[in-house]
């Protein structure tokens, strides 16, 4: 294994191919000089408000409060959707980490769900049959029959860029009484049915880590359209205050909320999020045209109702069709300095969610098995992505 190759966000290889970097094109340093010059710098200022507006009009939502990271704006959206100790919450298990950690922030339980296998997002027919099968529901809470547990909310991730499919998802909230937190960290910009990611939940979460769509270095967006929903956030993360003057505080509350140099940074590159989208698909469409007839070579999905920001391109490598397995594909590409990354290990085989509730089948784990990301900057080269795609040609031993 390629162990020495650092995964980080954003990390650049020498002479390599990076997975995905930060594009800084735009007006960042403008603003930032503007924020250094002026003194706003800390967790008040213009850009943090401005980048909230720009974060609601684009998702379609009257609210976004800014957070530090998008983990923290998990941990936030599921106190505010009323999730509480000991509760249950149903969860892709096909994720990165951040939102099981978050619910066992809040001191619930994640239910880890198995995703679908075309586009590799939670499965509504899996979640329905939990909801149906394993539990029951007296008109108004859902009880986890197993475990006792009450069922709060359920958390979709749209993965990868691609979203989920949400409106069997949110039938099913509406009838049980649960409340939908979207992890749409991986997916800004991208459309459901029309409609932005994120706009369509209780409440949905951005992220702007190093290696995502758009960034502020880190730094983190909770939207709704609740109005009590978006006060009890904007309140949780700035510690609860409820008299500035004497320090009174009515909760314990977190130390959550974006600097104004963090939001200067995301203004910028807001303004640039429909190239950057437009960069990745035109990528995804070379991608998926040039790996086209490679045996065993399965390119990146994209639902019909769907229009994918493809945040990671990646593809499905059969081992018995392809001649070589995904981590076999993985070590030949890092030899030749290109940076690829399989899949996270799925939430039910995680030591660190060890003893939590799983359900649905093996999608996922088959998924973590074949599932190779490629090099997907916005900034990525055409020659690059030439070099990757014929790494990965000669590379087939069918
Ligand atoms: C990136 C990411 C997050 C949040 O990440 P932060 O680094 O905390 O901003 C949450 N969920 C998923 C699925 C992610 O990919």
């Amino acid at each position: 294994m390629t162990t020495s190759m650092s995964y980080e966000a954003g990390a650049r290889i020498e002479g390599g191919i990076p997975l995905c970097v930060p594009e800084i094109r735009g007006n960042e340093w403008q603003y930032v000089r503007e924020c250094l010059d002026t003194g706003w710098v800390s967790s008040v200022g213009s850009y943090v408000t401005k980048f909230e507006e720009a974060l609601a009009a684009r998702a379609g939502t009257k609210h976004a409060i800014a957070t530090v990271n998008g983990t923290a704006a998990l941990h936030i959206a599921l106190l505010c959707a009323g999730v509480e100790a000991g509760d249950e919450v149903l969860v892709s298990t096909m994720t990165f980490i951040a939102p099981a950690n978050a619910i066992r922030y809040a001191n619930a339980h994640p239910v880890f769900i198995d995703c679908e296998p075309d586009f590799w997002e939670m499965d509504p027919a899996a979640v329905a049959r939990f909801l149906e099968h394993e539990c029951t529901f007296d008109g108004t809470t859902v009880t986890d029959t197993a475990t006792g547990r009450r069922v709060k909310a359920i958390v979709p991730v749209d993965v990868l860029g691609h979203p989920v499919d949400l409106d069997p998802l949110r039938a099913l909230a509406a009838r049980y009484h649960l409340k939908v937190v979207e992890d749409a960290t991986e997916s800004l910009g991208a459309l459901y049915k029309g409609a932005p990611c994120g706009g369509a939940s209780d409440a949905a979460c951005f992220s702007f880590n190093g290696n995502k769509l758009i960034t502020t270095g880190g730094g983190g967006m909770i939207v709704t359209n609740d109005d009590a929903i978006a006060k009890r956030a904007r309140y949780l993360t700035t510690q609860a205050k409820d008299d500035p003057i004497e320090y009174v505080h009515g909760a314990v509350g977190y130390n959550y909320r974006l600097t104004n140099v963090q939001g200067a940074i995301g203004c910028a590159q807001m303004e640039l999020l429909d190239a950057y989208i437009e960069a990745k698909r035109a990528n995804a469409a070379r991608y998926t045209e040039l790996l086209a007839g490679v045996p065993g070579i399965t390119p990146m999905p994209e639902a019909p109702w769907a229009r994918s920001t493809f945040w990671l391109y990646t593809i499905l490598v059969d081992e018995a069709a392809f001649g070589r397995s995904s981590r076999e594909l993985l070590q030949i590409l890092g030899e030749r300095k290109i940076q690829a990354r399989p899949i996270w290990q799925p939430m039910h085989r995680s030591p660190a969610h060890r003893g939590e509730r799983a359900f649905g089948g093996d999608v996922a784990d088959r998924l973590c098995r074949d599932a190779l990301s490629l090099p997907s900057s916005v900034g990525l080269t055409a020659p690059q992505l030439e070099a990757v795609v014929a790494t990965i040609r000669s590379a087939a031993r069918a």
